[in-house]
């Protein structure tokens, strides 16, 4: 898969399933340039969040082949979590609510009419990422004492010093990882191949 920074859900259409175009990417398999042609598309949901509400949208993906190595790649906006339905800012939206506007789980499941066991998931899933968080800040220079800081205090750092989710952006480039990425996570070797476009 290819991650492109420069795509969200909502302009993939047009720039990247509709648009016939000579692809720059480079391929995570080979590294090669410019050889890639268009192979298939399939649908995939994903969740995004509108004001309060949750919002499931299908999508159509380009999957490209690299006529140099021949494996095919899937296009990927950055707002989508791989292998994952909901948008990274629906994830950060409840995690939000709930470590900064202190929210509790029951009044964010009303609020958004999810269930509680999804948001527990949210946050399990966050805190799961916590160490790769410090090492992230740290090696951006936001966290410059040694003590180890509270989820809360993380969180509280990303919202503050990255604006819309640019966070994974910079998690992806530091960590060659897609930020909240489970699946593969800690399997080695890893049996897909990764690619960040527009880093
Ligand atoms: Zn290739």
């Amino acid at each position: 898969m290819i991650i492109d920074s420069n795509i969200n859900c909502k302009n993939y259409e047009t720039e990247i399933l509709n648009n016939y175009q000579i692809y720059s990417y480079e391929c995570p398999k080979c590294q090669s340039k410019h050889y890639w042609v268009r192979h298939a598309t399939y649908g995939r949901n994903v969740v995004l969040v509108e004001n309060y509400v949750f919002v499931e949208m299908k999508m159509e993906i380009l999957r490209l082949k690299c006529n140099s190595c021949k494996s095919t790649h899937a296009i990927l906006p950055s707002a989508i979590i791989p292998y994952c339905i909901y948008s990274l800012a629906c994830i950060f939206k409840i995690i939000t609510e709930h470590y900064l506007k202190k929210n509790s789980v029951i009044c964010i499941a009303k609020k958004y009419k999810i269930s509680f066991q999804l948001i527990y998931h949210f946050l399990k899933l966050f805190s799961s990422f916590i160490n790769e968080c410090i090492s992230t800040l740290r090696i951006l220079e936001i966290i410059k004492c040694a003590s180890i800081p509270t989820l809360k205090e993380i969180l509280k750092l990303i919202v503050g010093n990255f604006e819309n989710n640019s966070f994974a952006k910079e998690y992806a480039k530091i960590n060659n990882w897609p930020f909240l990425m489970k699946k593969f996570q800690n399997i080695y070797p890893i049996p897909i191949y990764i690619g960040f476009a527009n880093l």
